[in-house]
């Protein structure tokens, strides 16, 4: 198992009163596996990225466990935390959040560099399989928004992690975007069998995943479609 999420709870301080505050995440238990993809859906507000931001060892759960490859990660102090989120944790974000002032090449070799993970040729197969061979010399804002999250997607892979947090990638694509953008990434996960834990807000989308989670009232739970009145 990559991730396993055990009786995770999280509240917000309201006035700084933590006790007085209405939980985000109340009881939420999941595990992906290598290779596995989980699309995690929920209206807005109910804690998605709350539960991102605990797996990706941003936050620390108020209870419960959360363990990446065999480690525990909740009990770790901040700086082994921030190692394992530099080695093992790939993330993608919605404004793609690129380095301006880097070339296209730079931005994807930055974060593999820092984690000492850097290799050409799998860097040269990332960009190949993402399309972005002759955007290599550009800046990102030279880019189409497209482009942008292609090269976000290479800048997380290239550092192999053991799981890539997405908070609704494809959020600033137009849909045709989207899909080819999210057939990439899928691709790229079954590839290199790492994990792939994904927010999105489109039910199509989440379908292509091999899990498909919902998080409702502070509970996470397989997604079921409505059953129509009858
Ligand atoms: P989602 O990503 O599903 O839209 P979030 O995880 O961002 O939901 O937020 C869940 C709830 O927690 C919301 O009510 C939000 O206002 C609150 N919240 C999120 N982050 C913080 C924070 N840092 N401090 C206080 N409240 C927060
Ligand atoms: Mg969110």
């Amino acid at each position: 198992m990559v991730l396993t999420v055990k009786h995770v709870a999280k509240a917000y301080g309201k006035g700084g009163q933590a006790s007085a505050a209405e939980p985000v995440l109340r009881d939420v238990s999941m595990d992906v596996r290598a290779g596995e993809s989980v699309a995690l859906t929920g209206e807005s507000g109910s804690g998605k990225s709350t539960l991102l931001h605990l797996i990706g060892g941003l936050d620390r759960p108020d209870a419960g466990e959360i363990w990446l490859d065999g480690a525990r990660l909740d009990t770790c102090d901040d700086a082994q935390r921030a190692a394992i989120r530099q080695s093992d944790i790939g993330i993608v974000f919605q404004q793609f959040n690129l380095v301006p002032s880097l070339t296209v090449h730079d931005n994807i070799r930055l974060q593999a560099r820092l984690a000492q993970r850097e290799d050409s040729a799998q860097i040269e197969a990332l960009v190949s399989t993402l399309g972005l061979q002759s955007q290599l010399k550009k800046y990102p804002e030279a880019l189409s928004g497209g482009q942008q999250q292609r090269v976000a997607i290479a800048r997380a892979l290239a550092v192999r992690p053991k799981i890539v947090l997405a908070d609704e990638p494809t959020g600033n694509l137009d849909e045709a975007t989207s899909d080819t953008v999210l057939s990439e990434l899928l691709a790229l996960v079954a590839e290199t069998q790492c994990a792939l834990l994904m927010v999105t807000h489109s039910q199509v989308l989440a379908q292509r995943l091999s899990q498909h989670m919902h998080l409702s009232q502070g509970q996470l739970a397989p997604y079921e479609a409505q059953a129509p009145n009858t």
